[in-house]
This record gives structure tokens, C-alpha cells and sequence, in this order.
């Protein structure tokens, strides 16, 4: 059996899964202290201890994904303070000694659609999440696109609707992508969280405006197979043909990129393309251990 955990600034989603990838148990708890909060997973995780091969992470950041460096497996700059440095890897490692994949949450995801979701049998696969904040992960022949550290992609800066007075909600950058697009964006533009915004609120024009400019990037940069949006705000219908149309309009048949229908998706596995790619990810990290 794999181990998944798909550690969010709000949530943590710890779950038990077979070699087929399915999931046989999942629970879930608020994310406090590391410490706190690392108790319950292994608590939790203890219960297979016998059966558990290995533990795939997929992590909120930034976090350090350097096998080489003093601070592989910590979070490290984030704005919630008690997880800032925090060694994630290191204290699992110390409940449960086994291989341990890790990386970012948005990465997970992107594995979970590349193996059994939208992405399948696909070579260049992007994802994004849409929620609490906006990440983006990108897969190119099974490897996650990374550098110096993993992609930041949705701080991406995006050009300002002409309709738009929001002055942006991220404390980094202007006009950045997550900023002006991610949930609380829509919250603090009307007052309104966005699962109780009507399909007809013109803010969602102003919505599919900054996500069809983060799926014009992403194309010019990565030409990928398949662009994935996923995350709460993606669970509104109607997003996925405006943005799928604003995308069209931008373009302007400058590349000829697949039909928009199939290039411009929401994730196959729903919510569980984290925990699936987890799954994966702890899998391969038995082949490669
Ligand atoms: P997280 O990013 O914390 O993992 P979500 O992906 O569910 O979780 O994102 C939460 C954000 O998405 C919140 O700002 C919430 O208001 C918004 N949201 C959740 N569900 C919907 C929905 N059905 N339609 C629009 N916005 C939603
Ligand atoms: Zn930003």
C-alpha cells in the first residue's frame, strides 16, 4: 500500500491507496502547528504501518525540492509562520522510514491527471489550481519542469481588465495572476464567496479574462499537450467555455495549438487528482529507491 498527503495551508488530505492507484481510505484535518499537525498524520498512517511502502507528498510552499541541499524536504518562505522552515520530510521520515516522494501540491496534481487522468498517454502537461490561491505545475516527459527551485507560475503577472478597479489581494506582487483571480480575489471584488456568485455575475468575464491570459502564457511558453485547471473556482460550468473562447480571442491563430475543446480542460480525477498523483508519486519512489 502508498501513503499520500496532500499537506494545504488550510488542509491537510492524508490518504491509503493500492498499486491500481485507487483510493481505500481518506480522512482529513484542519492544518495548525507542524507539530500538531504532523501527529495526526502519523497517527493516522500508523494504523498500515505493516503494509505501507511509501509516502508520496505534495506539499503547499515554496518548499525546497533540492535533493542536494541542507534544506531538501522543508517548506520554506511561506507567509503562514509556523510551518516557515519547517522540515517536512525529515519528521516524517522519523515516524516512518521509508521512501518518501515530495514535492508541490499543484505538481501532485499534475502527476495524478499525467497518469490516470486528462493527461494520460500525453507528453507535456500543465496544471493549475484555481482555489484559495493559484499554482501551476508542468510535467514534460514525466519530469516536473524545474531549476533552481519548482515553478511559481501563478504569481505570472496578467494585464489588468479594462473594467477591473481591484487593486490585487497579493502581498508580493501587483497585478500578478493569483492576485487578481484566485478565490478571495472574487470574494473581496463582490462581497460574495464565489460558490454562491451567479453564472450571470459579470465578474466571472472579468475571471475568464485573467485565466485565459494565464492559459495565452503557459502556450507561448511551454507549448504543452493539454492545459488542466482545476481548484474550487473551476468548479463553476461555466468557466471552462469562456475561458476556453477569451483564449481563442487572444491567440489569434498565431500557433495552432490542439482544438480548444481538448487543450483547455478541467482535471479528469476531480478533487482526487492530488491524492492519485501522491499515490504515483509514492509508488515510483519504491522503483527509484
Ligand atoms: P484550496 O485552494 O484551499 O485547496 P479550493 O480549491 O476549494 O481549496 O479553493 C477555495 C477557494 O475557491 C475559495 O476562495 C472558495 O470561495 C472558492 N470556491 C470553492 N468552491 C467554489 C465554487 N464552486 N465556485 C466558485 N468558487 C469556489
Ligand atoms: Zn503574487
Amino acid at each position: 500500500m502508498y501513503g499520500s498527503i496532500e499537506a494545504g495551508g488550510t488542509k491537510f488530505v492524508c490518504a491509503i491507496g493500492n498499486s491500481k492507484l485507487e483510493i481505500l481510505e481518506r480522512v482529513s484535518f484542519p492544518t495548525t502547528t507542524p507539530d500538531e499537525t504532523l501527529e495526526q498524520v502519523a497517527a493516522f498512517f500508523k494504523q498500515y504501518q505493516t503494509q505501507l511502502a511509501s509516502i508520496g507528498v505534495g506539499s503547499f510552499g515554496p518548499i525546497d525540492i533540492h535533493h542536494d541541499s541542507v534544506t531538501y524536504g522543508h517548506i520554506t518562505s511561506t507567509p503562514k509562520l509556523a510551518w516557515q522552515n519547517f522540515d517536512f520530510v525529515g519528521t516524517l521520515k522519523k515516524y516512518f522510514n521509508i521512501p518518501i516522494a515530495w514535492t508541490t501540491d499543484v505538481n501532485a496534481a499534475c502527476y495524478g491527471e499525467y497518469v490516470a487522468g486528462n493527461g494520460k498517454g500525453l507528453t507535456s502537461v500543465v496544471y493549475y489550481t484555481v482555489g484559495t490561491g493559484i499554482g501551476g505545475g508542468a510535467l514534460q516527459n514525466g519530469a516536473f519542469v524545474e531549476g533552481f527551485s519548482h515553478p511559481e507560475m501563478g504569481h505570472m503577472l496578467v494585464k489588468r481588465h479594462p473594467e477591473d478597479t481591484f487593486l490585487g489581494n497579493c502581498p508580493f506582487h501587483q497585478d500578478c495572476l493569483e492576485g487578481m483571480a484566485a478565490g478571495p480575489a472574487l470574494e473581496k471584488r463582490t462581497g460574495t464567496k464565489g460558490e454562491n456568485l451567479l453564472a450571470e455575475d459579470p465578474v466571472w468575464e472579468i475571471e475568464a479574462d485573467y485565466i485565459s491570459q494565464c492559459a495565452y502564457n503557459t502556450t507561448l511558453m511551454f507549448a504543452p499537450d493539454i492545459i488542466i485547471f482545476g481548484g474550487g473556482v473551476m468548479k463553476q460550468d461555466h468557466m471552462k467555455k469562456k475561458v476556453q473562447e477569451k483564449f481563442a480571442k487572444l491567440v489569434n491563430h498565431y500557433v495552432t495549438t490542439p482544438a480548444v475543446e481538448e487543450y483547455i480542460v478541467t482535471p479528469k480525477l476531480g478533487d482526487n487528482a492530488g491524492t492519485i498523483g501522491c499515490l504515483a508519486l509514492a509508488q515510483d519512489a519504491t522503483i527509484n529507491a
